[in-house]
Formats: structure tokens, C-alpha cells, sequence
């Protein structure tokens, strides 16, 4: 008995996907930390938002906490890449501990412009998402009260300041370029004088990730993100799918998670991850479409990358 021939299906692999420079690097910084003081080792929130990266960093002997309340003082402790307020450090310092800051090089950055706009007398306005940790670390970089959320254009026209011309803004980096730029529009409009960066603080991963995915977009029929629920970047980029023409854009986790389904007789379905979803998962995609369709995978690649960030002095010196 000949087996039924798996139905033809393309698949249209974005480039880039998946890890940036500062997943890379905060994940490094956790192993070597395990290497240099063995474990357990603590990390103050997920190193990443990845449960796959988490869990695989907990076997190895690192430690999840969301407070640094629950670490001993007698144990390192490591701050996730989304970067931490101000108070976190200083409470470790104060408590003597070891601590390595795997704060991704391009948040610090965002941390420090916002902090020399407050020293020249300017008031902040941040766009991000509220509760995000990346969001509440670089609100954390000033005294409480001192920056102003705003999540959306309608927010722009709601913000009470203290001198319209005396105003700054910064950004979380893994916003939507589009919606972003909408928010800055209005922000400008609205405060003249406002300083800001020189286009807005979302990182060179985010940026290429979001235009893979729009110029991936019109080939397909459907776009599976791999990512994790909590993953601001992963999130967006099921948003620019969906705004660039596929109506079915999804996040994935991981295989297990495709709704096959919803992709009953379609023919191409583009694949991207987030910026801390690792190539292990993707690679589970495609085996998966592989395993049901005859599947042709083409690659749209928009960019290619070559950032890498060096981990700590500390972890660089043998212990
Ligand atoms: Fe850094 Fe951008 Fe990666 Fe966030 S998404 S860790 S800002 S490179």
C-alpha cells in the first residue's frame, strides 16, 4: 500500500530571527557566573523571557526569583537583560552581595540618556509598556514620579507636564517602529521643544526582526512567531504580520503549540521568533511541518547582523 504524498506547503523563514546580541550575552553571563562561583547562582526575573532558556539555565543551577528579597546574601546574583531600577543595585551593594548586571548594553543606554535629560532639568516622558520590566527598570533610573508613561497616541493627548518646553523622551526598545512612530508624531505636535533621540530608543533586533517579518508577510498565508506570551518583542512582531497582510499570525512557543487546524489547506506560512526565543525551537517548527508536509523552506532575509556584546570584566577574570 502506497502512503498518501504529504501535501506541497512553503515555508518563508524570516532573517533575522531569533537571538539578538543581548539575549546572547545575558545568557552567557548566567553560565559563566555557574562556571566562576558554581551553584546555586540567583537571577532576579527570567534572564530572558523564555521558558525553554529558563528552564534549561534552572538545571544547570541558577535560581528564579522575582525579588532580590529572596536571595541570600551569601550567593551572586544576576539582574535579567530587560535592565532594573536604580533601587535593585544599590540594595545589593548595600547588602554586600555579588551581583553581575546582564542589562543588555542597549537598555543601559536608554538608562543613561534618561538620566543626563533629568540632570539638564528636563522631565521625562517614557513610551512603553506599563508593567514591562524593561519599562519599570528605565523608570526606575529616576526618583519615583519623575517620568510619565505613555502606551498610545491617546495617552499624548492626556499627559500632564510640568513645562511643555522643558521635556524628553525615551523608549522601551522592543516597541512596533510603526505604532512608535505614530506616538512620537503626536508627542511632537503636541511639545514642540520635546528632546528626544534621534529617531527613538527601539534597538537595531527589534528594527530588523520587524522587517524581515513585512517583507515575509505578503508571501504567506498564515505567520507563526516562536516566542514567549511575556515577550514584548515576539508579541510585536505578531502585530506587524497581522498589519502587513496575514490575517493568521500566531505565537508559538514551540511545536506542540501550532493550532494545525487553523492551517488546513494553506499553502505557505511564514516563520519568525523573538529576540529570546532559541534556534532549537525553530528548527522544532520546521521538523514539524516537515514531518506533515512535503515543505520547501525559502529564506527572506532583510538584513544580517554581526553585533556581539562582551560579557562583564568580572566574569572575564578567573575567580
Ligand atoms: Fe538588547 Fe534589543 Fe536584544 Fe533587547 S531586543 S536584549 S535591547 S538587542
Amino acid at each position: 500500500e502506497t502512503p498518501t504524498p504529504k501535501p506541497p506547503l512553503t515555508l518563508y523563514l524570516a532573517a533575522p530571527r531569533g537571538f539578538c546580541a543581548g539575549v546572547d550575552r545575558a545568557i552567557k553571563i548566567v553560565e559563566m557566573a555557574l562556571e566562576k562561583w558554581g551553584a546555586p547562582v540567583y537571577v532576579r526575573h527570567e534572564i530572558v523571557h523564555n521558558k525553554y532558556v529558563v528552564d534549561d539555565l534552572r538545571e544547570k543551577g541558577a535560581v528564579f526569583v522575582e525579588e532580590l528579597e529572596e536571595c541570600p546574601d551569601d550567593r551572586p546574583v544576576i539582574f535579567s537583560a530587560h535592565g532594573v531600577p536604580k533601587a535593585v543595585p544599590a540594595e545589593a551593594a548595600k547588602r554586600e552581595m555579588i551581583y553581575v548586571d546582564a542589562t543588555c548594553p542597549l537598555v543601559s543606554k536608554v538608562h543613561i540618556e534618561a538620566a543626563r535629560h533629568h540632570e539638564n532639568g528636563l522631565q521625562m516622558i517614557m513610551i512603553g509598556h506599563a508593567g514591562h520590566p524593561e519599562t519599570v527598570g528605565t523608570m526606575g533610573q529616576l526618583p519615583e514620579g519623575e517620568v510619565l508613561l505613555v502606551e498610545t497616541v491617546a495617552d499624548v493627548a492626556g499627559v500632564e507636564v510640568r513645562d511643555p518646553d522643558k521635556l524628553a523622551f525615551v523608549t522601551q526598545t522592543t516597541l512596533s517602529i510603526d505604532d512608535t512612530v505614530d506616538i512620537v508624531t503626536a508627542l511632537r505636535a503636541r511639545f514642540p521643544n520635546i528632546v528626544g533621540p534621534h529617531k527613538e530608543d527601539i534597538c537595531y533586533a527589534t528594527t530588523n526582526r520587524q522587517e524581515a517579518v513585512k517583507a515575509a508577510a505578503p508571501h504567506c498565508e498564515a505567520m507563526l512567531v516562536v516566542g514567549a506570551p511575556n515577550s514584548s518583542n515576539s508579541k510585536r512582531l505578531v502585530e506587524v504580520a497581522r498589519k502587513a497582510g496575514c490575517s493568521y499570525s500566531q505565537l508559538v512557543q514551540r511545536a506542540a503549540d501550532i493550532d494545525w487546524r487553523s492551517l488546513e489547506g494553506v499553502r505557505s506560512v511564514g516563520i519568525t521568533a523573538g529576540a529570546s526565543a532559541p534556534e532549537a525551537l525553530i528548527d522544532e517548527v520546521i521538523d514539524s511541518f516537515r514531518a506533515r508536509y512535503d515543505t520547501t523552506v525559502e529564506l527572506v532575509e532583510t538584513a544580517q547582523e554581526d553585533v556581539e556584546f562582551k560579557v562583564p570584566r568580572v566574569l572575564r577574570i578567573p575567580a
